[in-house]
């Protein structure tokens, strides 16, 4: 029996930015054929899993359980990681009718002619990618997936394959469909972006490059001002053209690198099959210092990884206060099976729960004092804000209060790119006064 197509859907989305991205494609195929996007009731709900944790999958199956009681009706498409990489679990579970693979998530082709709607021919022309990203001021793009590394906890390169680039021209148009959207903010990201380029003969210094010179224009015919933002890339590939390209164009760049530290001892980067030692991270940090204007840096680090004693935590300690991040990211390591790091016992053994606790919320307390300290160095700074409601975000990663009294006509605009000159005043909430913007002292109006 060949069904109705649903007529409304819910999307929930687990994981990183890569996998916000390709429910975007998801999410904008469907809403083309005119299925609304409902929280309660969804005849489908479309599932994007993360592996990364093996809490993550557990997450993920709750959920369709959670989802098949209380709406027995419901048709459940599962995809992300998860798919990839317990496809056979997800299918046994109830009401999940789809377990759509990486590859096919982003041209459902399949998926849309089984829900019973229509293809045109033309449709497997359309260019990959999205033209908005529904309910956000700040857009993530993907430019690459997969990863060549092998880090010893992490299972991403055994689902997501190997490193593979988007192209630059297929990227560039992308943005400029993004910008006609009104988004101001465009997030680059992948699961390995430092590596874009190399199964193409290029680099991610030729794509910044290419992308900085994008020029959209709005309805009016104006040169709309826009910035991009590099989400996670390795402070090892922060070098050469990619430095160069950030520090030519400061506007168009962020200048705010995530580079993944993990740990600061170099028996635990080792063990973990991290390729770089603590001294050329902070190597790295310094070169990134010395040629950009108080860059902010923040980190993910992993705490307990098998075989952490005290002193390499120490170490650890150490190495985050030299880098002077403005904010840390701090997990706790939990086996994954299917990783090298499965079993802690061949790893130099496992850390007792209780000193993982403590030792997460000591780097947490070290990092809530460097971004405090971080904050109070920007005062008296010209910067870029994207507003997000009342709340800006600073091309330095940091949250803006902006009252609506900034603005001539005591109103908060929708959008934008505004200079702003921030003060080192820092609210209970972390974030930063805002005491000017240039709409007030120069241009008319400074949204471009
Ligand atoms: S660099 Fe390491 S942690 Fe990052 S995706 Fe690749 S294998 Fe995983």
């Amino acid at each position: 029996m060949v069904r109705e197509p649903p007529h409304n859907v819910r999307f929930v989305t687990f994981g990183c930015k890569a996998n916000q991205y390709d429910t975007q494609i998801l999410r904008s195929a469907l809403l083309r054929r005119g299925l609304e996007e409902s929280r309660r009731d969804a005849e489908l709900v479309v599932i994007n899993t993360c592996t990364v944790t093996a809490e993550a999958g557990r997450k993920a199956r709750q959920l369709v359980r959670r989802l098949a009681r209380e709406s027995p009706g419901c048709r459940i498409a599962v995809t992300g990681c998860l798919a990839e990489s317990e496809p056979d679990i997800l299918r046994s579970l109830p009401n999940v009718e789809w377990v759509l693979g990486n590859g096919e998530a982003k041209r459902p082709i399949h998926f849309l002619s089984e829900l019973g709607f229509e293809l045109d021919p033309e449709e497997l022309g359309i260019p990959a990618g999205i033209t908005e990203f529904v309910g956000h001021t700040r857009a993530f793009l993907k430019i690459q997936d997969g990863c060549d590394m092998a880090c010893a906890f992490c299972i991403i390169p055994r689902v997501r394959g190997a490193s593979r680039s988007r192209p630059a021209a297929e990227l560039s148009a992308e943005v400029r469909r993004l910008l006609a959207s009104g988004h101001r903010e465009i997030v680059l990201c992948g699961i390995h972006i430092g590596h874009w380029g190399r199964d193409i003969d290029s680099n991610l210094g030729v794509l910044l490059e290419e992308l900085a010179a994008v020029c959209g224009t709005d309805a009016e015919g104006r040169e709309i001002d826009w910035r991009m933002r590099l989400s996670s890339i390795e402070a090892t590939e922060v070098r050469g053209p990619v430095l160069e390209a950030m520090a030519r164009h400061p506007r168009r760049i962020a200048n705010h690198l995530h580079m993944p530290m993990q740990s600061g001892d170099d028996g635990v980067l080792s063990r973990m099959n991290r390729w770089y030692d603590s001294a050329e991270y902070l190597e790295n940090c310094a070169r990134i210092r010395e040629n950009l204007d108080r860059p902010a840096f923040t980190a993910d680090l992993l705490v307990g990884f098998p075989g952490e004693d005290e002193r390499a935590f120490e170490n650890t300690l150490e190495a985050v206060r030299r880098a002077g991040f403005a904010r840390l990211h701090v997990f706790p390591f939990s086996p994954r099976p299917g990783t090298r790091a499965s079993d802690p016992a061949r790893l130099g053994g496992a850390v007792d729960p209780g000193s993982v606790r403590e030792r997460r919320a000591a780097l947490s307390e070290l990092g809530s004092t460097l971004g405090r300290e971080f904050r109070r160095s920007l005062g008296d700074l010209d910067e870029t804000i994207v507003l997000e409601g009342s709340i800006g975000l600073c091309g330095r990663y940091q949250r803006v209060r902006v009252p609506a009294e900034a603005f001539a006509d005591g109103e908060l605009p929708l959008e934008g790119l505004w200079d702003c000159r921030l003060e080192a005043v820092e609210t209970a909430n972390g974030e930063i006064e805002l005491i000017g913007l240039s709409r007030d002292e120069k241009k008319e109006p400074s949204v471009q």
